[in-house]
């Protein structure tokens, strides 16, 4: 029943259940301690009262002697004042003499023959006078009735009282969950929707959030998934694209040169072939890395995995580069933290890693900048940092940086940018590796990046 119910009336449903509920405990609870202490509290008061009206009665029969003219003790202020005993409205004091013979009753006329039987006699309060018992008092005769329905009559209306309050509680209940129900519960069935018209490829949809509570948050979650999945939607969409026009110049140059070729306009002289091995080298290259980033991506990549020390890579990559950091005068850095940090990974791998990374940092970095190249242990990691004094990456450029394709539109329509695939392939191959990549900009200037890759200490000392 409840998993086919809405939530606007489950809510509803529970919180009227709880008042019923609540109603319910405390009616039981009032009648209990009606009948327990309310009970206890009239049977108390009565036997104060039959104690103070028992001794105005000694009283008057010690005085006289006997029980003569005791009707008109209601006209003495005396018993009213002094002793506490008062007749209330509806009281019925009946008083019977030693021998059981009714002689006062304030309800009924006396007649001379009306005798109690010994039961009724033992029902009543003796009055005693030197250890002898003159008569017996009776406090409203009818009192084990009266007293019940008293009880009955206050415990009735008691429930009575909580019922009408729960009923109001009840109906107040459903007002008021219905109206924040219908305020908790109508972000989420525009979420729903949203989510929905998501699933169907609708990857422009957006939910309106207007409020900071969990739900609001769920709703900027969204917003913000759905940010990224039309981004990346977007960036696979122009895969193919980006593919036809990564291959259209080198192809389009290869076409020319062999056309005039063919035409004789030029010769095949060494610079002319070079050239058009250039291009060769350049579909092929774009052509392994789009292979690489796929087998990475279905998780079929080969890792070669083997012990390397970290100082040796980065020497290796600094001689790569030797020749352009020298032509750039840049300030080249080197700290690693820690001597012979030895590593299990696939050497050429993160060798291409590093040559993407530095390659790009060499790139932006303006001539007499700085690069450094870090390497620190981090619990199970080992992180590996390029920093550069580039231009650090543009905040809008942040979140894609390491999409397939993706260059900042700032660089795209410059020559000497690559393919926008260096980072993809450096991303899916640290992945591959168990680790993460990232970057941050720099506080003063240029960027970090950053990679991890699983590491433990006996890597180093086996
Ligand atoms: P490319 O091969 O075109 O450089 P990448 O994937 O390596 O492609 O880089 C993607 C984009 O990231 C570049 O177009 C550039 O805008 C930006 N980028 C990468 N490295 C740096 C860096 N060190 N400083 C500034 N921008 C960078």
């Amino acid at each position: 029943m409840f998993k086919n119910m809405r939530l606007h009336p489950k809510i509803t449903f529970a919180f009227v259940t709880t008042v019923i509920i609540t109603a319910m405990i405390i009616i039981i609870i009032a009648n209990i301690s009606t009948n327990f202490i309310f009970k206890d509290f009239v049977v108390q008061y009565r036997t104060v009262r039959l104690e103070q009206w028992a001794d105005i009665f000694t009283v008057h029969y010690i005085q006289k002697g006997g029980w003569e003219g005791i009707e008109d003790i209601f006209e003495e202020p005396g018993h009213r004042r002094g002793r506490g005993g008062r007749l209330l409205p509806g009281d019925q004091i009946m008083l019977a003499d030693d021998g059981g013979r009714v002689i006062l009753d304030t309800r009924d006329p006396v007649s001379d023959n009306r005798m109690l039987s010994k039961t009724a006699l033992a029902g009543g309060f003796p009055i005693q006078v030197a250890g002898i018992r003159v008569g017996t008092l009776f406090l409203n005769p009818a009192a084990p009735q009266g007293t019940l329905s008293l009880e009955e009559e206050f415990s009735r209306s008691v429930t009575g009282a909580i019922l009408g309050g729960g009923v109001i509680a009840v109906g107040l209940a459903a007002v008021i969950s219905l109206f924040f129900t219908r305020k908790i519960v109508s972000p989420l069935y525009r979420l729903n929707a949203g989510v929905k018209e998501f699933a169907r490829g609708n990857y422009k949809t957006r939910v309106i959030v207007d409020s900071q509570d969990e739900i609001g948050k769920l709703g900027e979650a969204f917003n913000f998934m759905a940010d990224s999945v039309e981004k990346s939607e977007e960036l696979k969409r122009n895969m193919t694209a980006d593919v036809a026009h990564e291959l259209r110049t080198p192809l389009s140059i290869l076409r020319g040169n062999l056309e005039s070729l063919q035409a004789g306009v030029i010769e095949p002289d060494p610079q002319v072939i070079s050239s058009l091995h250039d291009e060769i080298i350049r579909i092929s290259m774009l052509v392994n890395d789009l292979q690489d980033i796929s087998l990475a991506e279905a998780g079929k990549l080969n890792l070669n995995l083997l012990k390397t020390d970290v100082e040796d890579l980065f020497n290796k990559v600094f001689q790569t580069f030797q020749y352009e950091i020298f032509l750039k005068r840049i300030k080249f850095e080197k700290n690693v933290f820690q001597e012979h940090l030895i590593l299990k990974i696939d050497r050429d791998k993160i060798m291409q890693v590093l040559i993407n990374l530095l390659g790009n940092a060499l790139r932006y970095t303006p001539k007499g900048g700085k690069i450094v190249l870090g390497a620190e242990i981090k619990g199970a990691h080992v992180v590996i940092n390029v920093s550069d004094s580039g231009p650090g990456i543009n905040s809008e450029d942040l979140p894609y940086i390491f999409e397939r394709f993706y260059r900042s539109r700032k660089e795209y329509p410059k020559k000497d940018g690559g393919s926008g695939l260096g980072l993809a392939i450096a991303r899916s191959f640290i992945e591959a590796h168990g680790g993460y990549i990232w970057v941050k900009n720099n506080t003063q200037r240029g960027s970090t990046f950053s990679f991890s890759l699983p590491y433990t200490a006996s890597q180093s000392s086996e």
